[in-house]
């Protein structure tokens, strides 16, 4: 028997027996494995749905113009050595972080889910992470900083290095053929899914990204912070494809979902938390940009709630606000149409896309 199957406007026949079947067969681990890219019948519909969102999202760095960033860059009588600092630390800490990103979605998570439509939208984030690292080429190049330097602020500073290690371990065991029939090993995925998206990429990216842009919110860097911006649009996608996978792994696999492992998110949340409160309060001069440190390191709690709420956890701060609600806007791309000066480029190819819903900040 033959059924018609609809995404979007296209449509497509499928022999009914046949997509049951392949559809059974999906799941995000321990499914079907195959090297053909069969994604019909599309069973995570949602990761078609970001993936397109995402390819909607496409930006280059070269569109963005730098000339204002050359000129303050170079300018001694106006540029503070704090703000010289936090675009070092930003280009250094980004450089690196997004190549761990990208590391560990082409050789743990793309590698161990099973469903093409999975692999497709994996794919594309690591695609972004590439983008990202060349927005920092772009303006390291751009600025004339010396990249050896960023390179060594990430391995030299003990706080950047305790957030490296803090991610880097959780992909160390599932480098290889494990079992991911045994718990023990589903638990160990679980949680890097979690420790990458909801700690990484959806907490710990956040202090250097509100330095980025409340100096780009006074007109300083202009052209690093349209970038920061378009890459955090990127970043809350990603944090959404790792929450998505998060739920329906733990939907699939029920028998991890103990006390005790719901326990052990929250505290790897909570040292997340910790670690980023230590790196701004020995890195970031949050004062010298007119931000009070308090608000700055509550908005790293109210963050960290979020993520833990969103995928079902329970928050370690319950009942705190944004104190920061300017952060969430500049994060908001679709308000403004030129909200910086120079060429833009309209990637936004369609319309009929809803394009993050940004309820993320
Ligand atoms: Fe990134
Ligand atoms: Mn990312």
């Amino acid at each position: 028997m033959e059924k018609t199957y609809q995404i979007g406007n296209r449509t497509f026949v499928l022999d009914q027996d046949k997509a049951e079947a392949a559809y059974t067969a999906k799941r995000i681990i321990n499914g079907r494995k195959t090297m053909t890219f069969n994604l019909l019948p599309l069973k995570y519909q949602w990761a078609y749905d970001i993936y397109r969102v995402m390819k909607a999202n496409h930006w280059e760095p070269e569109d963005i113009q730098m000339q204002k960033d050359i000129e303050q860059w170079r300018s001694t009588e106006t540029l503070s050595d704090s703000e010289r600092w936090i675009i070092m630390m930003g280009i250094g800490y980004f450089s690196a972080a997004e190549g761990i990103v990208g590391d560990n979605i082409q050789h743990v998570v793309r590698e161990l889910v099973t469903a093409p439509e999975l692999k497709l939208v994996l794919g594309r984030h690591a695609h972004e992470e590439n983008i990202h690292a060349d927005s920092l080429l772009y303006m390291i190049s751009s600025l004339g900083i010396n990249p050896h330097e960023c390179e060594a602020m990430f391995e030299d500073i003990p706080t950047i290095v305790k957030k490296n290690d803090f991610v880097t371990r959780s992909s160390h065991a599932l480098r290889r053929d494990i079992d991911l029939t045994d718990p023990v090993n589903k638990k160990l995925f679980a949680k890097n899914i979690f420790v990458y998206g909801q700690c990484m990429e959806g907490t710990q990216f956040y202090g250097l990204f509100g330095m980025i842009l409340s100096l780009y919110r006074q007109n300083k860097f202009p052209g690093i912070g349209t970038m920061f911006r378009y890459t955090l649009r990127d970043e809350s996608n990603h944090i959404k494809v790792f929450r998505n996978l998060f739920m329906d792994l733990i939907d699939e696999n029920p028998e991890i979902w103990t006390p005790e492992f719901r326990e052990e998110l929250v505290e790897t949340m909570r040292e997340a938390v910790a670690l980023e409160k230590e790196f701004i309060r020995d890195c970031l001069p949050v004062a010298a940009v007119g931000l009070s440190a308090e608000e700055f390191e509550l908005y790293i709690d109210f963050i960290a709630d979020r993520r833990l709420t969103d995928v079902g956890l329970s928050p370690l701060n319950p009942g705190i606000t944004n104190p920061l609600p300017w952060l969430a806007e500049m994060q908001d791309i679709r308000k403004e149409q030129n909200f910086f000066e120079g060429t833009v480029t309209d990637y936004q190819k369609s319309s009929n896309l809803e394009l993050v819903s940004d309820d993320d900040l």
